[in-house]
């Protein structure tokens, strides 16, 4: 394998700025162009902001379901981090590559462009797709568009592989990842009048208490212990309130994450704590002021990634990368919108997740060879025992 070309096309991927908060039009564009040359039949599907589109390609029998290769075309931000060089130069030491989504995921991205030219050559039976999504790290809209269109196709993909950093293992579940921002609001008063008034922040405070308790009837509530942390989880990781210390808070807002287990709907939880609200904490408040109110915004939620539709995926994958069990991880992908069309998910691909989102994120030389010869291995199959 030539690994001068692969690094190449890896550093030109790096060098987009494509933070979730940026456009990924040029990336996508570039890509595009790639491809298209290659004879591949490329869709540019513009997203649902102004400046984001994902891409879909085809090489091979379009009227046969293929197997579709994806990643997510954007990043986490830079901003605040202390880098040793610049995130968005991919920059050699020893055997790693520096830069910003190196691992997380333009790694994976890189190995499937350089594969592109071997997929357009190979008299492939079954197709290969590539798809490239937006905003993964941030409310997975990309993917979301995608997949309905993918619905509406006569042909949807027979399978799927997210190449996010697993150092070349093959994930069979993830658990879902949903943000809720929770605002109260309270009624400020000279906080020598605290009768009178309606403290926001001693209201979150109330609230989280309930949701540290949620937290405890979960670990009594069903496990799978393939999960390091094997429940699901609900957190607060920010608050904001309040003015000053004599004035009753007229303010306050939290994020609070909830890691579903896989079969587990977040969304469910939310309605949990809700309730508790509307039922418990806000009736005498009410009393006190009409303006009192705890509202909840979704910012994000995607579903887990259940294993049981993907394990026989796994077991067919597993040999192609040196797998020999099956994995389990408590990040969220695409997996779980994908799983919810009907298409089997696993997760596979190169560099370390504990890499991801940090200053000084890379991926080992090593990692992008295991991925090529992956790669190589299920173009051979592609060609001769398609996947069903
Ligand atoms: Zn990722």
């Amino acid at each position: 394998m030539e690994i001068n070309a692969l690094v190449k096309t890896l550093t030109r991927l790096v060098g987009f700025d494509t933070v979730s908060s940026h456009s990924n039009i040029e990336l996508i564009q570039w890509v595009a162009e790639r491809l298209k040359a290659l004879g591949f039949e490329t869709m540019v599907q513009p997203g649902s902001e102004t400046g984001k589109a994902n891409l879909f390609a085809t090489i091979g029998p379009a009227d046969k379901p293929g197997v579709m290769l994806a990643g997510h075309s954007d990043v986490v931000p830079v901003a605040g981090q202390q880098w040793t060089s610049d995130p968005f130069v991919l920059t050699r030491r020893d055997d790693r590559l520096y830069g910003r989504g190196s691992a997380d995921m333009k790694g994976f991205i890189a190995c499937v462009l350089e594969m592109a030219p071997r997929f357009a050559a190979a008299k492939l039976v079954q197709p290969v797709h590539i798809a490239l999504s937006y905003n993964e790290e941030t409310n997975m809209d990309g993917m979301r568009v995608l997949t309905k269109y993918l619905a509406q196709s006569p042909v949807r993909p027979v399978a799927c592989v997210i190449g996010e950093p697993t150092s070349m293992q093959v994930v069979v579940a993830n658990k879902g990842a949903a943000i809720f921002n929770c605002r109260v609001q309270g009624f400020s008063v000279h906080s020598s009048l605290r009768d009178q008034g309606v403290s926001a922040v001693e209201v979150a405070a109330e609230v989280i208490c309930y949701v540290n308790r949620l937290q405890e009837r979960l670990l009594g509530a069903g496990r799978n212990d393939g999960f390091e942390f094997p429940h699901t989880s609900v957190h607060v990781g920010r608050i904001e309130g309040g003015t000053a210390h004599n004035i009753t808070a007229r303010e306050c807002t939290f994020l609070l994450e909830i890691r579903a287990l896989p079969g587990v709907r977040a969304a469910q939880l939310l309605e949990d704590i809700k309730n508790h609200c509307q039922q418990v904490i806000l009736p005498p408040l009410l009393r006190i002021s009409k303006e009192c109110s705890i509202e909840f915004e979704t910012i994000a939620d995607t579903p887990g990634l259940d294993e049981g539709g993907n394990r026989e995926l796994a077991d067919v994958f597993m040999p192609l990368c040196g797998c020999r069990d099956p994995h389990r991880v408590s990040f969220g992908t695409e997996g779980g919108i994908l799983q919810g069309i009907g298409v089997p998910t696993i997760v596979c691909g190169p560099g370390e997740i504990r890499v991801a989102h940090q200053p000084d994120e890379y991926v080992e030389i090593s990692q992008l060879e295991a991925c090529m010869a992956f790669l190589e291995s299920l173009c051979k199959r592609l060609k001769t025992t398609p996947y069903h």
